[in-house]
């Protein structure tokens, strides 16, 4: 052939990996070594060929230097080589590229090589290729390792590594995907160089564009900080290709928190090219009966995390408790969630304790900047939500509205809130979904109802299938509603205490349906609903209790009854008492053969308690009572 003197010979540099060797190219290499079928080259220190006997054209000895072409690159990674004995050539050195083709870029490259660095994500053997999910500071792809059907490709290569793959961009169906050549795990100074350059594109990526709340509010302007933290953490974690986990309170507070969330996120990782069903299992939301995190909910949680883990390579997830995480009893779970190292983000307006935030990677609170449980969660998760992916913001203008009279929140806030909305959701509207959320989350138990709630909550396109369930039902809460209370209200006992206070006994466990909607927390809150409107100007508190419950509510009183229950505990031997909640609404639990003297111990404090002062300042009572039952 002319122009021999054209011809380049390469020296792999010590540093390159298989993925910088390149099928047709000629190489300069060793021979290290002989089989029967061929010899054995050396192309650097980590790179090695064969060169198969009939493709030898020299007579070799261990050590010899030889001019290799390479035909191919197999997915395993083994080289095919044959010899070449050009007259006249020039040696060129192959270097490590500081950088292969950005994930980003790859829609650029169908159908060529290319070589693209980057963390692994997530490894999933598949009955044909394992597939690797790799991530870099700006996308993410598939990339698709054969050797056998349903047997591991490159078995060495461990979830979080990096590394640095050869192989063709494809296109399947409208995914683009890296068919692998050959896959290298970087090390040292290689891997800490590619983790810095992701590490440093993903924090700029991640953080928000910051833009004005929805509403003018002095206590979001405050959690604005703490806010825009969470919502770097969860762009982070949809870019890194981290499952999020969304463990919220099961009302309507709470799931308006969460699916506010549960939108932005959904379709940040449809935006970042995630898979059709990435969104499944990427994203989970799921409602914990009480307004803390249950022992019970996360022994679930790590149960299907580990799992996923194990069977579909995925990372650990990042966990988000919203309307819910901030108090003592969260405590024991945020431990077990610290023996794996999960990450755990609260967004909460329950009042918070200190306790917890050496648990927490991020704390959103309005208790923590002066504000109070009237700054719903709905609306912290909304203004999140936007922070995370503004392109959702049409679709969720009216979940703070909902969660705002869901949660009876009295802040001005809700005001705000509802006249943002109202030419599409007046506040009965708002009330009528709150309503059916709750009575909707009955049936679903531990279910989220991923699709039920979003066509309650008008977000799937469907306005007059939206219109139909709703009122479906809450003509079905009202009835239930309505039975609960006629058999209960005759059996409410009234007495009034030496501080004034006109309290209200009811016996749910003899006196309430059970097992129904709506259940012993509901059942008081709306027993106590009543009665308030029965005695206007006068300060109420309703104990809806069981043979090892009492739940509270109360207006006009200046109660604590997280401080209450811990005297309780403290003062009462072998009463077995916890429990907890906002300040003036809450739940108490005891050991069933005490609960006379709990309860009487529970109605002297209340009895010493000093009144909110002239009625209409009242302090006001969320709704989300803890639900023993
Ligand atoms: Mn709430």
């Amino acid at each position: 052939m002319d122009g021999d003197t054209g011809i380049i010979v390469y020296r792999l540099g010590a540093a390159c990996d298989v993925g910088d060797v390149e099928e047709g190219k000629i190489y300069s290499g060793k021979v290290q070594g002989f089989a029967p079928f061929g010899s054995f080259v050396l192309l650097n220190d980590r790179v090695k060929g064969l060169i198969h006997k009939s493709n030898v054209k020299t007579r070799h000895n261990e050590q010899d230097s030889v001019l290799v072409r390479v035909r191919t690159i197999r997915p395993n990674g083994n080289i095919d080589l044959e010899e070449v004995t050009p007259s006249l050539y020039h040696t060129e050195v192959v270097l490590k590229k500081t950088a292969g083709v950005q994930l980003r870029d790859l829609g650029k490259y169908i159908g060529r090589m290319v070589r693209v660095e980057g963390e692994v994500a997530q490894i999933k053997q598949t009955g044909g290729p394992t597939i690797f999910t790799l991530v870099d500071g700006n996308g993410t792809v598939n990339a698709a390792a054969f050797i056998e059907a349903g047997v591991r490709a490159y078995p060495e290569v461990q979830l979080g590594d990096i590394v640095s793959i050869h192989g063709e961009v494809m296109q399947r169906n409208s995914q683009l995907q890296v068919e692998v050549s050959g896959l290298a795990v970087l090390q040292g100074e290689e891997a800490d160089r590619v983790r810095g350059a992701i590490d440093a594109a993903l924090t700029e990526r991640a953080t928000p564009v910051e833009r004005p709340f929805l509403v003018e509010s002095p206590v979001l302007e405050k959690l604005r900080v703490p806010m825009l933290h969470v919502a770097a953490a969860l762009r982070k974690a949809v870019f890194l290709g981290q499952p999020i986990l969304v463990r919220h309170h099961a009302d309507a507070d709470g799931i308006c928190a969460a699916v506010a969330i549960e939108q932005a996120v959904v379709s940040l990782i449809r935006e970042n090219g995630g898979e059709h069903d990435a969104d499944f299992f990427l994203f989970k939301r799921s409602p914990s009966k009480a307004p803390f995190y249950e022992i019970e909910d996360i022994t679930r949680d790590l149960d299907f995390a580990l799992k996923d883990f194990v069977r579909y390579g995925q990372k650990l997830p990042l966990i988000l408790l919203a309307d819910n995480g901030s108090t003592e009893e969260d405590i024991p779970s945020l431990r077990m969630a610290a023996v794996y190292g999960l990450t755990v983000l609260v967004v909460d307006h329950h009042h918070p304790d200190t306790v917890v935030d050496p648990y927490l990677a991020g704390h959103v609170n309005p208790y923590h900047v002066g504000g109070d449980y009237g700054i719903t969660t709905g609306m912290l998760g909304t203004e999140i939500a936007r922070m995370v992916n503004p392109a959702v913001e049409g679709r969720i203008l009216h979940l703070p509205a909902v969660s705002a009279v869901g949660d009876r929140s009295e802040a001005p806030e809700r005001g705000k809130y509802l006249a943002l909305v109202k030419d599409g959701y007046s506040e009965d509207h708002c009330k009528e979904i709150a309503l059916a959320l709750d009575y909707n989350q009955f049936w679903l138990r531990f279910n989220d109802g991923r699709e039920l709630v979003k066509d309650l909550l008008d977000l799937s396109a469907h306005p007059a299938r939206h219109a139909k369930l709703l009122a479906h039902l809450v003509e079905g809460a009202n009835a239930a509603i309505a039975d609960q209370l006629a058999a209960s209200m005759p059996h409410v006992s009234p007495r009034v205490l030496e501080n004034g206070v006109h309290l209200f006994l009811l016996d749910v466990e003899l006196h309430a349906h059970k097992f129904t909607f709506p259940p012993p927390g509901k059942t008081s809150g709306e027993v106590h609903d009543r009665l308030i409107q029965q005695h206007p100007g006068t300060p109420v508190v309703t104990i809806g209790f069981g043979p090892d419950f009492a739940v509270l509510r109360s207006r006009g009183v200046l109660m604590n009854i997280p401080r209450m229950v811990r005297e309780l505990r403290d003062e009462i031997r072998g009463g077995g008492v916890s429990g907890g909640g906002h300040l003036v609404v809450g739940s108490i639990k005891f050991v069933e053969g005490m609960r006379e003297m709990v309860m009487e111990a529970l109605i002297a404090k209340i009895a010493r308690a000093p009144l909110a002062g002239p009625t209409g300042t009242s302090p006001s009572a969320p709704a989300d009572t803890p639900k023993p039952l």
